[in-house]
């Protein structure tokens, strides 16, 4: 079947992807927009986005500050011209997400209500109770809605990025109802296919997060940055790592070990509870060794204390907190504290783009949690990122409309015979293969042990070659990967099995990336090279795909204003 090409295809429909379709549509007349979605674009995990998001929006609060904030947070390794965009363009874009329709919090006075946030200077927040990215992903929805340019491929999962004589052509992609791959034709994609946490067994992540986008980019040639960067919040629920927002410690919540002290005075004593993720996350690994946390049955934990909060404040800013422990954990944090243990939520890293969401391949974009336009260098601050979906989201939309007004149509009979090969493909290698031994699940799991082992927060060599030696021989098994279900409508385990292939090649990113950078910055912690080493690594590192592995380069940070410092809180 052949489909209409578009102007602009977008692979995602979570923040990112739904605010790039929209400024590609408001672009100019006549623009023709796809946006593919494996979920639903309401499933997408932006909406489970709790604590809020930030711009400078108070008179106390000045734009430098939020871009200094930013960039100590990432430990000096976030490009500081991407920065500066940022910080100037995320208050419009909230104002806009106002207008929009998201209904946001606000204080007696009727102004928007700000809330404190982790290594952020002063309150720059905004919040919809601790629902904020279940609200702005409906405002973002509806509006998108509003635009006929838009034509939605809902449950259709990409398997490849389509690429003719050197630029982008379109993907290919299997409609998850029928079971039929297609090739969707476009002059620009852009990928918006959020973060891959799953690649690490105790996560927030939502089960799709398994970081096709970046694979998929990694497979078409182009590199993915900073992967050795992954972020541990210190704050999930033991067992199911559900996430117990920032905004908890925003609102004034403690964290206590196990003799009840307020232990952060020992490692941020300037911010506490406010502290930056990374250095938070380490700190309970210290006070894990010296014994004073709890032992459960997922593992150890401290007290996240939430009582002298009062139930007021509590049900009016912390509704979900209070929903979700009650639910998952049988605990009212208005009478007990919550018992809570660093879990992998976020990744720096990702597609390697320029400051506008361009990836090296001409006509190939990204934004949101799948790029790394290097905002968030070595550690993101708690709040940046829903923004980041915007105004990064915005400038990819609107960029990748200008090229697609300039460049050709893709050719019809190349995409044919790109979508048969690409049906040849999965078909030979999933569908038609007997009795083979080797089970997802399996190889799953391993590779999220060998991750946590490895790659988790604190690293050494040895631990990180093993790693990598134990991702390599999982993906030589994964070639021999055995399927049950051969049959086309919604088999998810044709799904999982793709989806497997991608954290695979993620994983493998985020070890040699690991491996090669021999330095501590931000949340890679390395125990064998415990100091941040600016003359060799105040660089991005990009990890190439070759034959035999990983292949990783390095790309100097780009420093403006801020000069270098100790990162201390
Ligand atoms: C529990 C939780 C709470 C958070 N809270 C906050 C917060 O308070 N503030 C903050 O700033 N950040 C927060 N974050 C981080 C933030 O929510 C995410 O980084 C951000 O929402 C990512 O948005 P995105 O548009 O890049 O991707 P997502 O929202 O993850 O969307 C990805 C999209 O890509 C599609 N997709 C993926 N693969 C494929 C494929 N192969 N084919 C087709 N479609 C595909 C999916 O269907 C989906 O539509 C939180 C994250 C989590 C997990």
């Amino acid at each position: 079947m052949d489909m209409p090409a578009h102007d602009v295809l977008l692979v995602g429909g979570g923040a990112a992807g739904l605010r790039a379709a929209i400024a590609a549509a408001q672009a100019r007349e006549g623009i023709n927009i796809g946006v593919v979605s494996k979920v639903y674009p309401m499933r997408s995990h932006t909406v489970s986005a709790e604590g809020g998001t930030a711009a400078v929006l108070r008179e106390y609060d000045n734009l430098d500050l939020h871009a200094y904030d930013t960039i100590k947070g990432s430990d000096f390794l976030a490009d500081q011209d991407v920065v500066e965009a940022f910080v100037k363009e995320a208050r419009d874009e909230i104002i806009q997400l106002e207008h929009w329709g998201c209904p946001w919090s606000r204080d007696p006075d009727g102004r928007v209500s700000v809330r404190a946030f982790g290594g952020m200077s002063v309150k720059r927040t905004l919040f919809a109770a601790d629902k904020t990215g279940f609200h702005m992903l409906h405002a973002l929805f509806q509006t998108s809605l509003k635009y006929d340019a838009i034509t939605r491929y809902d449950e259709w999962f990409v398997t490849s990025l389509l690429i003719d004589d050197g630029k982008a052509c379109g993907v290919a992609a299997l409609n998850l109802r029928s079971g039929g791959i297609h090739a969707i034709p476009a002059k620009a994609v852009i990928i918006c296919t959020g973060g891959g946490g799953r690649i690490f067994p105790f996560t927030t992540n939502a089960a799709i997060k398994t970081g096709d986008g970046m694979a998929l980019a990694y497979r078409a040639g182009c590199p993915m940055k900073d992967m050795e960067f992954v972020q541990y919040h210190p704050t999930g629920l033991p067992g199911t790592g559900i996430l117990m927002t920032e905004a908890s410690r925003g609102e004034g919540g403690h964290l206590l070990n196990s003799e009840g002290e307020r232990y952060l005075s020992e490692y941020v004593p300037g911010k506490m509870e406010l502290g930056p993720r990374d250095i938070l996350s380490r700190a309970f690994v210290h006070e894990m060794r010296a014994g004073r946390v709890f032992e459960g049955t997922y593992g150890n934990y401290v007290h996240l204390d939430l009582r002298h909060l009062g139930e007021k404040v509590i049900n009016e800013k912390l509704p979900f907190v209070r929903e979700l422990t009650r639910n998952y954990v049988g605990i009212d944090p208005v009478h007990e504290p919550i018992p809570v243990r660093p879990v992998v939520h976020y990744m720096m890293g990702g597609v390697h783009t320029d400051i506008n969401g361009a990836m090296p391949i001409p006509g190939l974009f990204a934004a949101g949690e799948a790029a790394c336009v290097s905002l968030n260098g070595a550690n993101r601050l708690g709040s940046n990122s829903l923004s980041e979906c915007l105004v990064f989201g915005a400038r990819a939309g609107n960029l990748a409309a200008a090229y697609a007004a300039e460049a050709e149509p893709p050719r019809p009979g190349t995409l044919r015979n790109m979508a048969r090969d690409e049906q040849n493909r999965i078909e030979t290698k999933y569908l038609r293969p007997q009795n083979r031994s080797e089970r997802i699940d399996d190889i799953r799991s391993e590779m999220q042990t060998a991750m946590e082992q490895g790659a988790g927060i604190y690293r050494t060599q040895g631990e990180l070659k093993e790693t990598c030696e134990t991702l390599r021989k999982l993906k030589a098994r994964y070639d021999t990967v055995g399927l049950d279900d051969r049959s086309g409508v919604f088999n998810t385990e044709l799904i999982a099995a793709l989806e497997l292939g991608y954290m695979l090649d993620v994983a493998e990113a985020v070890a040699h990336s690991a491996l090669h950078r021999e330095e501590s910055r931000g949340s890679h912690a390395r125990s064998d090279f415990e100091m941040r080493n600016d003359e060799h690594y105040l660089q991005h590192s990009l990890a190439y795909r070759t034959e035999d592995g990983p292949r990783i380069d390095y790309l100097p940070a780009t420093i403006t204003r801020w000069q270098l410092e100790e990162r201390k809180y």
